[in-house]
Protein backbone atom coordinates (compact mmCIF):
# COMPACT_ATOMS: atom_id res chain seq x y z
CA UNK A 1 0.00 0.00 0.00
CA UNK A 2 1.28 3.89 -0.62
CA UNK A 3 2.69 5.63 2.36
CA UNK A 4 0.54 8.15 3.61
CA UNK A 5 3.21 10.87 5.19
CA UNK A 6 1.53 13.09 8.34
CA UNK A 7 1.72 15.93 5.92
CA UNK A 8 2.48 17.08 2.36
CA UNK A 9 1.65 20.38 0.92
CA UNK A 10 -0.41 20.81 -1.88
CA UNK A 11 1.06 22.95 -4.71
CA UNK A 12 -1.57 22.99 -8.18
CA UNK A 13 0.31 23.15 -11.74
CA UNK A 14 -0.81 26.87 -12.02
CA UNK A 15 1.15 28.01 -9.12
CA UNK A 16 4.13 25.12 -10.20
CA UNK A 17 4.22 27.21 -13.64
CA UNK A 18 3.87 30.57 -12.10
CA UNK A 19 7.05 30.06 -10.25
CA UNK A 20 8.73 28.78 -13.76
CA UNK A 21 7.82 32.21 -15.08
CA UNK A 22 9.61 33.97 -12.02
CA UNK A 23 12.47 31.87 -12.41
CA UNK A 24 12.68 32.98 -16.48
CA UNK A 25 11.80 36.79 -15.64
CA UNK A 26 15.17 37.98 -14.24
CA UNK A 27 13.59 39.12 -11.14
CA UNK A 28 13.96 36.27 -7.95
CA UNK A 29 14.95 38.70 -5.10
CA UNK A 30 12.31 40.58 -3.38
CA UNK A 31 9.77 42.01 -6.08
CA UNK A 32 6.56 42.06 -7.71
CA UNK A 33 5.38 39.34 -5.95
CA UNK A 34 6.56 39.76 -2.71
CA UNK A 35 4.40 42.82 -3.39
CA UNK A 36 1.49 40.97 -4.77
CA UNK A 37 1.20 38.51 -1.84
CA UNK A 38 1.71 41.13 0.92
CA UNK A 39 -1.39 42.75 -0.85
CA UNK A 40 -3.14 39.92 -0.68
CA UNK A 41 -2.35 38.41 2.57
CA UNK A 42 -3.76 41.96 3.65
CA UNK A 43 -6.65 41.42 1.94
CA UNK A 44 -7.02 38.14 3.67
CA UNK A 45 -6.64 39.89 7.07
CA UNK A 46 -9.50 42.75 6.77
CA UNK A 47 -6.54 45.20 5.83
CA UNK A 48 -4.48 45.09 8.27
CA UNK A 49 -0.63 45.79 7.26
CA UNK A 50 1.23 42.97 6.60
CA UNK A 51 4.96 42.09 5.94
CA UNK A 52 6.51 38.93 4.93
CA UNK A 53 9.87 37.57 5.48
CA UNK A 54 12.10 34.51 5.16
CA UNK A 55 10.74 32.55 8.21
CA UNK A 56 8.14 32.99 11.03
CA UNK A 57 11.24 32.26 13.47
CA UNK A 58 12.63 35.39 11.98
CA UNK A 59 9.48 37.17 12.33
CA UNK A 60 8.53 36.32 16.08
CA UNK A 61 12.39 37.85 16.95
CA UNK A 62 12.12 40.64 14.76
CA UNK A 63 8.28 41.84 16.22
CA UNK A 64 9.80 41.32 20.09
CA UNK A 65 12.98 43.66 18.50
CA UNK A 66 9.98 46.17 17.27
CA UNK A 67 8.57 46.22 20.58
CA UNK A 68 11.89 47.03 22.28
CA UNK A 69 12.21 44.06 24.42
CA UNK A 70 15.34 42.68 25.55
CA UNK A 71 17.83 42.01 28.17
CA UNK A 72 16.22 41.91 31.63
CA UNK A 73 12.54 41.78 29.89
CA UNK A 74 10.38 38.69 30.40
CA UNK A 75 7.97 37.33 27.99
CA UNK A 76 5.44 34.68 28.75
CA UNK A 77 5.01 32.15 26.63
CA UNK A 78 3.12 28.23 26.83
CA UNK A 79 5.78 25.14 28.06
CA UNK A 80 5.12 22.74 25.15
CA UNK A 81 5.70 24.45 21.09
CA UNK A 82 8.11 24.22 19.01
CA UNK A 83 11.58 24.99 19.81
CA UNK A 84 11.56 28.27 18.03
CA UNK A 85 9.09 30.26 20.29
CA UNK A 86 10.88 30.44 23.08
CA UNK A 87 14.34 30.05 21.18
CA UNK A 88 13.36 33.79 19.86
CA UNK A 89 12.91 34.89 23.37
CA UNK A 90 16.46 33.91 24.37
CA UNK A 91 18.21 35.44 20.87
CA UNK A 92 16.78 39.00 21.88
CA UNK A 93 18.38 38.69 25.56
CA UNK A 94 15.00 38.37 27.04
CA UNK A 95 13.35 35.28 29.47
CA UNK A 96 11.15 33.02 28.36
CA UNK A 97 8.75 32.45 31.50
CA UNK A 98 6.86 29.37 30.60
CA UNK A 99 3.26 28.73 31.88
CA UNK A 100 1.48 25.29 31.16
CA UNK A 101 -1.35 24.44 28.84
CA UNK A 102 -4.50 22.88 28.82
CA UNK A 103 -4.24 19.33 28.26
CA UNK A 104 -7.20 19.23 25.43
CA UNK A 105 -6.69 22.33 24.14
CA UNK A 106 -2.79 22.32 23.72
CA UNK A 107 -3.38 26.04 24.56
CA UNK A 108 -1.53 28.06 27.01
CA UNK A 109 -3.58 27.86 29.92
CA UNK A 110 -4.73 31.82 30.70
CA UNK A 111 -5.37 31.09 34.32
CA UNK A 112 -2.05 30.85 35.06
CA UNK A 113 -0.67 33.19 32.99
CA UNK A 114 -1.53 36.04 35.82
CA UNK A 115 0.80 33.75 38.81
CA UNK A 116 3.65 34.56 36.26
CA UNK A 117 3.68 38.23 35.65
CA UNK A 118 6.27 40.42 37.37
CA UNK A 119 7.35 43.77 37.10
CA UNK A 120 9.60 42.62 34.28
CA UNK A 121 6.90 40.84 31.88
CA UNK A 122 6.55 42.77 28.97
CA UNK A 123 4.70 40.62 26.70
CA UNK A 124 2.65 37.23 26.29
CA UNK A 125 3.32 35.34 23.20
CA UNK A 126 0.37 32.58 23.19
CA UNK A 127 0.38 30.09 20.41
CA UNK A 128 -2.62 28.76 18.79
CA UNK A 129 -1.90 25.35 18.58
CA UNK A 130 -3.06 23.21 16.08
CA UNK A 131 -4.71 26.42 14.57
CA UNK A 132 -7.31 26.19 17.68
CA UNK A 133 -7.41 29.80 18.90
CA UNK A 134 -6.74 31.07 22.15
CA UNK A 135 -9.51 32.80 23.75
CA UNK A 136 -8.51 35.87 22.30
CA UNK A 137 -11.22 37.75 24.93
CA UNK A 138 -9.26 36.63 28.10
CA UNK A 139 -6.21 36.88 26.64
CA UNK A 140 -5.87 40.76 25.57
CA UNK A 141 -7.77 41.54 28.49
CA UNK A 142 -5.25 40.47 30.65
CA UNK A 143 -2.68 41.96 28.44
CA UNK A 144 -4.21 45.80 28.92
CA UNK A 145 -4.95 45.19 32.71
CA UNK A 146 -1.26 44.47 32.77
CA UNK A 147 -0.16 46.53 29.78
CA UNK A 148 1.59 44.11 28.12
CA UNK A 149 2.44 43.04 24.21
CA UNK A 150 0.95 40.33 22.72
CA UNK A 151 2.86 38.63 20.07
CA UNK A 152 1.17 35.81 18.81
CA UNK A 153 2.92 32.76 17.04
CA UNK A 154 0.86 31.65 14.62
CA UNK A 155 2.04 29.68 12.95
CA UNK A 156 -0.48 27.04 12.74
CA UNK A 157 -3.74 29.47 12.67
CA UNK A 158 -3.41 31.12 9.12
CA UNK A 159 -6.92 30.95 8.46
CA UNK A 160 -8.16 30.42 11.66
CA UNK A 161 -10.87 32.63 13.62
CA UNK A 162 -12.55 33.41 16.95
CA UNK A 163 -15.37 34.10 16.70
CA UNK A 164 -15.72 34.58 12.93
CA UNK A 165 -13.04 37.14 13.31
CA UNK A 166 -9.70 35.55 11.24
CA UNK A 167 -6.54 35.34 13.52
CA UNK A 168 -4.68 37.99 12.25
CA UNK A 169 -7.13 40.57 11.44
CA UNK A 170 -7.30 42.36 14.71
CA UNK A 171 -5.16 41.84 18.07
CA UNK A 172 -1.26 43.20 18.42
CA UNK A 173 1.68 41.50 16.15
CA UNK A 174 0.44 37.97 14.71
CA UNK A 175 3.01 35.99 13.10
CA UNK A 176 2.68 33.37 10.48
CA UNK A 177 4.63 30.69 8.90
CA UNK A 178 4.76 29.47 5.45
CA UNK A 179 7.07 26.62 6.28
CA UNK A 180 5.62 23.51 3.74
CA UNK A 181 4.29 22.03 6.81
CA UNK A 182 1.97 24.69 7.19
CA UNK A 183 -1.67 25.38 6.56
CA UNK A 184 -0.17 26.98 2.88
CA UNK A 185 3.47 27.65 1.88
CA UNK A 186 5.97 30.18 0.30
CA UNK A 187 8.65 26.82 0.64
CA UNK A 188 10.08 28.29 3.73
CA UNK A 189 8.51 31.74 4.86
CA UNK A 190 6.59 34.28 7.08
CA UNK A 191 4.27 37.12 7.87
CA UNK A 192 3.46 39.68 10.25
CA UNK A 193 0.79 41.10 10.84
CA UNK A 194 0.54 44.68 12.64
CA UNK A 195 -1.72 46.83 14.20
CA UNK A 196 0.81 50.24 14.61
CA UNK A 197 1.62 51.95 11.03
CA UNK A 198 5.11 53.47 12.75
CA UNK A 199 5.97 49.84 13.89
CA UNK A 200 6.10 48.79 10.45
CA UNK A 201 8.69 51.52 9.60
CA UNK A 202 10.50 50.08 12.35
CA UNK A 203 10.26 46.63 11.09
CA UNK A 204 11.09 47.83 7.69
CA UNK A 205 14.05 48.59 8.49
CA UNK A 206 14.98 45.43 10.84
CA UNK A 207 13.96 43.43 7.97
CA UNK A 208 16.45 44.93 5.59
CA UNK A 209 20.27 45.41 6.69
CA UNK A 210 18.37 49.16 8.76
CA UNK A 211 18.55 50.96 5.19
CA UNK A 212 15.89 53.69 4.54
CA UNK A 213 16.20 55.84 1.29
CA UNK A 214 15.19 60.07 1.78
CA UNK A 215 13.07 61.87 -1.04
CA UNK A 216 16.14 62.57 -3.10
CA UNK A 217 16.72 58.63 -2.69
CA UNK A 218 19.84 59.28 -0.51
CA UNK A 219 20.57 56.28 1.46
CA UNK A 220 21.01 56.05 5.45
CA UNK A 221 21.91 52.86 7.46
CA UNK A 222 20.14 53.98 11.00
CA UNK A 223 20.00 50.67 13.04
CA UNK A 224 21.67 47.42 12.58
CA UNK A 225 18.35 45.08 10.63
CA UNK A 226 19.21 41.83 9.61
CA UNK A 227 18.28 39.94 6.01
CA UNK A 228 14.65 38.69 6.28
CA UNK A 229 13.52 39.84 3.00
CA UNK A 230 11.36 37.07 1.13
CA UNK A 231 12.38 36.25 -2.61
CA UNK A 232 10.28 36.46 -5.06
CA UNK A 233 10.33 32.80 -6.00
CA UNK A 234 9.34 31.95 -2.31
CA UNK A 235 6.29 34.76 -2.54
CA UNK A 236 4.88 33.31 -6.01
CA UNK A 237 4.52 29.91 -4.68
CA UNK A 238 2.26 31.99 -1.99
CA UNK A 239 0.00 34.02 -4.40
CA UNK A 240 -0.57 30.61 -5.78
CA UNK A 241 -1.44 29.38 -2.37
CA UNK A 242 -3.12 31.74 -0.97
CA UNK A 243 -6.84 31.70 -2.83
CA UNK A 244 -6.80 28.03 -2.00
CA UNK A 245 -6.34 28.33 1.63
CA UNK A 246 -9.89 28.26 2.81
CA UNK A 247 -10.57 25.34 0.27
CA UNK A 248 -7.62 23.60 2.36
CA UNK A 249 -8.78 24.26 5.68
CA UNK A 250 -12.60 23.04 4.33
CA UNK A 251 -10.82 19.79 3.69
CA UNK A 252 -8.69 19.74 7.10
CA UNK A 253 -11.97 20.28 8.74
CA UNK A 254 -13.85 17.75 6.98
CA UNK A 255 -11.10 15.23 7.84
CA UNK A 256 -10.83 15.76 11.00
CA UNK A 257 -14.65 15.23 11.61
CA UNK A 258 -13.79 11.77 9.99
CA UNK A 259 -11.14 11.18 12.25
CA UNK A 260 -14.07 12.39 15.19
CA UNK A 261 -16.58 9.89 13.83
CA UNK A 262 -13.88 6.93 13.64
CA UNK A 263 -12.38 7.57 17.06
CA UNK A 264 -15.76 7.79 18.78
CA UNK A 265 -16.23 4.03 19.19
CA UNK A 266 -13.02 4.05 20.62
CA UNK A 267 -12.19 6.18 23.54
CA UNK A 268 -8.85 4.90 24.32
CA UNK A 269 -7.05 7.96 22.70
CA UNK A 270 -7.51 10.86 24.19
CA UNK A 271 -8.51 13.61 21.38
CA UNK A 272 -7.25 17.25 21.06
CA UNK A 273 -9.91 19.93 21.86
CA UNK A 274 -12.26 20.91 18.72
CA UNK A 275 -13.38 24.18 17.84
CA UNK A 276 -15.97 26.03 15.76
CA UNK A 277 -15.62 26.79 12.14
CA UNK A 278 -12.45 29.21 12.77
CA UNK A 279 -10.28 26.06 14.00
CA UNK A 280 -7.86 25.41 11.09
CA UNK A 281 -6.47 22.18 12.25
CA UNK A 282 -3.31 22.66 11.50
CA UNK A 283 -2.16 18.76 12.69
CA UNK A 284 -4.67 15.90 14.33
CA UNK A 285 -2.62 14.76 17.37
CA UNK A 286 -4.32 12.31 19.99
CA UNK A 287 -2.60 11.32 23.04
CA UNK A 288 -1.92 7.42 23.40
CA UNK A 289 -3.00 5.18 26.56
CA UNK A 290 0.53 4.19 27.03
CA UNK A 291 0.30 3.53 30.46
CA UNK A 292 -2.20 0.61 29.43
CA UNK A 293 0.12 -0.41 26.36
CA UNK A 294 3.05 -3.06 26.19
CA UNK A 295 4.53 -0.33 24.18
CA UNK A 296 6.49 2.64 24.02
CA UNK A 297 5.41 5.67 22.17
CA UNK A 298 8.25 5.18 19.72
CA UNK A 299 7.30 1.61 19.04
CA UNK A 300 3.77 2.71 18.70
CA UNK A 301 5.27 4.93 15.64
CA UNK A 302 7.47 2.33 14.00
CA UNK A 303 4.59 -0.19 14.10
CA UNK A 304 2.29 2.91 12.03
CA UNK A 305 5.20 3.19 9.77
CA UNK A 306 5.54 -0.81 8.89
CA UNK A 307 1.89 -0.28 7.34
CA UNK A 308 2.73 2.89 5.36
CA UNK A 309 1.51 5.71 8.24
CA UNK A 310 3.82 8.32 8.88
CA UNK A 311 3.46 10.23 12.37
CA UNK A 312 4.71 13.04 13.59
CA UNK A 313 5.47 14.16 16.96
CA UNK A 314 4.43 17.84 18.25
CA UNK A 315 5.93 18.65 20.54
CA UNK A 316 8.39 17.34 23.81
CA UNK A 317 8.27 19.73 26.22
CA UNK A 318 10.18 22.81 26.27
CA UNK A 319 11.25 22.83 29.63
CA UNK A 320 12.60 19.53 29.33
CA UNK A 321 15.56 20.61 26.50
CA UNK A 322 18.70 20.79 28.26
CA UNK A 323 18.65 24.80 27.03
CA UNK A 324 15.97 25.41 29.31
CA UNK A 325 16.57 23.16 32.19
CA UNK A 326 20.01 25.33 32.19
CA UNK A 327 17.16 28.17 32.95
CA UNK A 328 16.24 26.55 35.92
CA UNK A 329 13.30 24.54 33.92
CA UNK A 330 12.92 20.67 35.70
CA UNK A 331 10.88 17.89 35.41
CA UNK A 332 7.45 17.97 37.14
CA UNK A 333 7.02 22.37 36.95
CA UNK A 334 4.38 21.85 33.99
CA UNK A 335 2.64 18.60 34.10
CA UNK A 336 0.65 18.67 31.21
CA UNK A 337 3.41 19.86 28.89
CA UNK A 338 5.03 16.71 30.00
CA UNK A 339 2.19 14.06 29.30
CA UNK A 340 1.64 15.69 25.71
CA UNK A 341 5.13 15.82 25.02
CA UNK A 342 5.51 11.92 26.57
CA UNK A 343 1.89 10.89 24.70
CA UNK A 344 1.30 12.81 21.47
CA UNK A 345 1.23 11.25 17.99
CA UNK A 346 0.52 13.31 14.97
CA UNK A 347 -1.64 11.12 12.49
CA UNK A 348 -2.17 11.87 9.06
CA UNK A 349 -3.35 15.12 8.18
CA UNK A 350 -3.23 16.88 4.93
CA UNK A 351 -5.62 18.54 2.30
CA UNK A 352 -5.09 15.63 -0.46
CA UNK A 353 -5.84 13.12 1.71
CA UNK A 354 -9.00 11.49 1.47
CA UNK A 355 -11.89 9.98 4.00
CA UNK A 356 -10.53 6.48 3.21
CA UNK A 357 -7.47 7.27 4.70
CA UNK A 358 -8.13 8.74 7.72
CA UNK A 359 -10.36 4.93 8.27
CA UNK A 360 -6.97 3.67 7.09
CA UNK A 361 -5.45 5.56 10.20
CA UNK A 362 -7.56 5.02 12.74
CA UNK A 363 -7.89 0.97 11.86
CA UNK A 364 -4.40 0.67 12.52
CA UNK A 365 -4.17 2.83 15.62
CA UNK A 366 -6.80 0.74 16.79
CA UNK A 367 -5.37 -2.39 15.81
CA UNK A 368 -2.45 -1.22 17.66
CA UNK A 369 -3.88 -0.08 20.77
CA UNK A 370 -6.09 -3.53 20.90
CA UNK A 371 -3.16 -6.26 20.72
CA UNK A 372 -0.36 -4.69 22.46
CA UNK A 373 -2.96 -3.73 25.53
CA UNK A 374 -1.68 -4.60 28.96
C1 LIG B 1 6.70 26.19 12.37
C2 LIG B 1 6.59 26.93 13.65
C3 LIG B 1 7.36 28.08 13.90
C4 LIG B 1 8.47 28.51 13.01
O1 LIG B 1 8.10 28.72 11.70
P1 LIG B 1 9.26 28.87 10.57
O2 LIG B 1 8.56 29.56 9.45
O3 LIG B 1 9.68 27.48 10.23
O4 LIG B 1 10.36 29.66 11.15
C5 LIG B 1 7.14 28.77 15.08
N1 LIG B 1 6.23 28.37 15.97
C6 LIG B 1 5.47 27.27 15.77
C7 LIG B 1 4.45 26.90 16.80
C8 LIG B 1 5.64 26.50 14.62
O5 LIG B 1 4.92 25.40 14.44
Amino acid sequence: MNYLPFTKPTLDEATIQGVVEVLRSGWLATGPNVQALEKALSGYLGGRIVRTLTSATGGLEVALQVCGIGPGDEVITPAMSFAATPNVILRVGAKPVFVDVGTNSRNIDLNQVEAAITPRTKAIMPVHFAGLPVDMDALYDLAQRHKLRVIEDAAHAIGSAWQGKKIGSFGDIVSFSFHPNKNMTTIEGGALSFAEADEVKKFDLLRFQGISRDAEGNMDVSVAGGKYNLSDVAARVGVGQLPQLDGFNAKRRELVAHYFKCFATDPACLLPARGDEGHSWHMFAPLLPLDHLNISRKQFIEAMHQRGLGVGIHYPALHLFSLYRSQGYKEGDFPNAERIGRETVTLPLFPAMELADVERVCSAVKEIIETTKK
